[in-house]
């Protein structure tokens, strides 16, 4: 009850409110309580067991675990997740195959009632599927209907740019780019003739020396410089920007620090996902630094790894 989400209140106490006519002429309108408001009703007026009796009334195709908690099945990532494999190309839909392992029967018994409403969906047990002619099928999908049998390339690649403006005037060269939130980063993603194509930028530098150690970062022994590198950070109230480790800014003492690690990291998460990681930072010394930082990171996750350059971008007018 502390915790339950506004649409699981509403429910119940709009239920409660059935079984007590003379509360309900009192509470004609849940809808607008607050939440907050709503939860203290709740509290209340109903008593921890009949509270879990009627959530297990109201959403007896979902899946509620000892300690109360309501386990729904996450629809949108499914359909984001499976849309991956089939796609409008040339006006046809090319076919995909998407497998799911399910750990428990009521989610998926709820996901698939919730997606029945939504898609048109055909269910297979794994050992009722001939995966021969299945693939057959979907490589007869994607075949470009002409006379020459042109595969589509299914490859996919992460195109990394500086700048978020930047990669927002190259998705919209593409084919319907659709953003999604990775992280603290927004990604483009589209379909090319050349396969799947997801855009995103590093927000400009992310590393740089270190001023603790040595000469400004620089150490000097036998004859060798050796440089020490460090994410950068940037305090969100003062703007300052450091490398060393520190948990709060050198110049303001705020907390609220972003570290450019964690755009590291979800561009090696989203490395992992594909076939080939294109690095667009600029074509200039600045440019080429980040690309050699970002290449760096990622390398563990993706090896093949392809600099390019882009020099210009031109309006096309047709
Ligand atoms: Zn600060």
């Amino acid at each position: 009850m502390d915790k339950a989400p506004r649409f699981v209140l509403e429910r119940v106490f709009v239920e409660y409110l059935e079984d007590h006519p003379k509360l309900k002429e009192y509470f004609k309108n849940v809808e607008i309580l607050q939440t907050e408001k709503l939860r203290q009703l709740v509290l209340k007026y109903i008593s921890a067991e009949s509270y879990n009796k009627i959530v297990q009334e109201i959403f007896s195709h979902l899946k509620i675990t000892d300690d109360g908690k309501l386990v729904i099945p996450d629809v949108p990532t499914y359909i984001q997740g499976s849309g991956r494999t089939s796609r409008m190309f040339g006006m046809r839909l090319t076919k995909g195959v998407s497998i799911l392992f399910e750990e428990d029967d009521t989610i998926f018994e709820s996901l698939k009632s919730r997606l029945m409403f939504l898609l048109d969906e055909e269910w297979m047990e794994e050992n009722e599927v001939d995966f021969e002619s299945l693939m057959e099928e979907v490589k007869e999908s994607r075949k470009i209907q002409n006379n020459d049998f042109y595969q589509i390339d299914t490859k996919s690649r992460l195109m990394i740019v500086e700048s978020p403006t930047k990669a927002d005037t190259i998705s919209k060269f593409l084919e319907k780019a659709s953003t999604r939130r990775y992280g603290k980063l927004s990604v483009y993603e589209s379909i090319t003739p050349e396969g799947i194509l997801l855009i995103t930028a590093s927000k400009g530098h992310v590393y740089d020396l270190e001023t603790k150690k040595g000469l400004h970062g620089v150490e000097y022994h036998d004859g060798k410089f050796i440089p020490y590198y460090n994410s950068i950070k940037r305090c969100m109230k003062c703007n300052t920007q450091f490398t060393d480790e520190l948990d709060s800014c050198p110049k303001c003492a705020s907390n609220t620090i972003e570290d450019k690690k964690e755009i590291l990291k979800t561009l090696r998460e989203l490395a992992l996902e594909v076939d080939e990681v294109l690095i667009a930072t600029d074509p200039d010394v600045e440019g080429e630094k980040i690309s050699w930082d970002i290449s760096q990171y990622i390398k563990p996750a993706n090896s093949n790894i392809k600099r390019i350059e882009m020099h210009e971008i031109t309006r096309l007018w047709t």
